[in-house]
């Protein structure tokens, strides 16, 4: 199928009030382009440097979302270019991006990412860290929170829910409350092989890489 089938399925399939961010990493600009012609506004890229190499060759009016681990010293390329930054994953990066955005001026909007798999090999906060975090971004002026983003454990469907749920109660629980500079809006989870659950889990937010653009040739 190409690109604008598999863009046309996935509408039929998300329904409305979850949006749908289309993984472009590792993709060339003509594969992003055939998906701006099918209507996507939201890309999702790993890595800065290529989010910032595609940004600055494709259309002005496309939200680019930073969905990988963010290294301190890259924050301040983010600046004007990242609409989102779903992978706020420990306290020292939330302080660079309150410093870097505050010598810019400039709001950072983020989302915190949690480890809920509690897996060595992937970044986010464990679930205990969540109040540190929160307690340090009520202390900022330049770093706004509007969720939550998981990568959860590769499983199957029922230990995928299981995650999702878990993964909900938090957001849920958050949204109740009432901190500076937090407003739960976003539940970004959910990727080509899980995200069905996961709407039904209640994900407002998915992340689509390969069921969009195809296969990838390497897996990162
Ligand atoms: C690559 C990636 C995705 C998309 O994965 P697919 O399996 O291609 O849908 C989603 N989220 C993150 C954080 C990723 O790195």
């Amino acid at each position: 199928m190409s690109i604008k089938e598999n863009i046309n399925k996935l509408r039929f399939e998300i329904p409305e009030g979850v949006d749908l961010l289309a993984v472009s990493k590792t993709k060339p600009i003509e594969d992003l382009e055939e998906a701006y012609q099918a209507g996507i506004r939201d890309f999702g890229e790993n890595k800065v440097q290529e989010l910032l190499s595609k940004e600055e060759e494709f259309h002005k009016d496309v939200r680019w979302h930073l969905i990988g681990k963010l290294q301190t010293n890259k924050v301040k390329y983010l600046v004007d270019k990242v609409y989102l930054i779903h992978s706020l994953s420990s306290l020292k990066l939330l302080k660079e991006v309150e410093r870097v955005f505050r010598n810019a001026d400039k709001i950072a909007n983020t989302l915190i990412q949690i480890n809920i798999g509690r897996e060595e090999s992937k970044s986010g906060i464990l679930e205990e860290e969540l109040f540190d975090l929160i307690n340090e971004v009520e202390k900022c002026n330049h770093v706004f929170v509007k969720g939550i983003m998981v990568i959860i454990p590769k499983g199957n469907d029922e230990d995928n829910r299981k995650y999702f749920r878990r993964t909900k109660k938090i957001f849920d629980d958050l949204k109740q409350k009432d901190y500076k500079n937090i407003k739960m809006e976003i539940l970004s989870m959910g990727m080509t092989h899980d995200f069905k659950v996961a709407i039904e889990e209640g994900s407002t937010l998915v992340r689509v890489g390969q069921g969009v653009f195809g296969e990838r040739d390497y897996n990162i």
